[in-house]
């Protein structure tokens, strides 16, 4: 249980981190704020946008 809730504490931040950015972060999708750090298929898992690394 506490583990869970540890694990979705830090999700939360990590997507909060994302989302209160005013630009776009390179580590992170601009469309749906997954975290691609790491990433190097080019494109997010999770919505499939296209990552602009430059
Ligand atoms: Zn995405």
């Amino acid at each position: 249980m506490y583990i869970a809730a540890a694990g979705g504490i830090v999700s939360a931040i990590v997507v909060y981190r994302c989302l209160k950015r005013p630009s776009p972060s390179p580590g992170c999708c601009r469309e749906c704020g997954y975290n691609l750090t790491g990433n190097v298929s080019g494109v997010c898992p999770e919505c499939g946008t296209p990552i602009k690394t430059k």
